[in-house]
């Protein structure tokens, strides 16, 4: 599996097979749990206490580009006015909470958890 697929498809960066998080993103009240360790291969998610506080600059370089969106979307089709983009930028960024958290997670992971990918074979000939 790609990194890339991998971070689609919220997987550990280690062995990209195990799950990051417990249950589905449209899981409403469940879908921030996340599982401590890998259950493929072990690896402990939060790399020291409180890494996942990094993955909060991931959250808001996402929503600062959806707010960026909302505006350009809104001056492009002429319906610009302050109420439009309070409503629709905030609605559109407390919609998207649960993918929000979720990649700011994941990915945050993926590119600093100073975590490198093992496959299979890597992984045999270690044990
Ligand atoms: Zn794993």
């Amino acid at each position: 599996m790609s990194k890339l697929k991998a971070v689609i498809s919220g997987k550990c960066p280690q062995c990209r097979k195990g799950d990051m998080f417990e249950h589905n993103a449209l899981s409403l009240s469940n879908f921030h749990k996340m599982h401590t360790h890998c259950p493929n291969c072990g690896l402990k998610y939060e790399r020291e206490p409180g890494f996942f506080i990094g993955a909060m600059y991931v959250n808001y370089a996402f929503s600062v580009a959806i707010i960026v969106a909302t505006g350009i979307g809104l001056t492009v089709f002429d319906l610009y006015s302050i109420y439009n983009f309070l409503i629709i930028g905030v609605g559109v960024t407390i919609l998207l909470l649960p993918f929000l958290f979720r990649y700011s997670r994941i990915i945050y992971l993926h590119l600093f958890g100073g975590v490198s990918y093992k496959s299979d074979q890597m992984n045999k000939s270690k044990a």
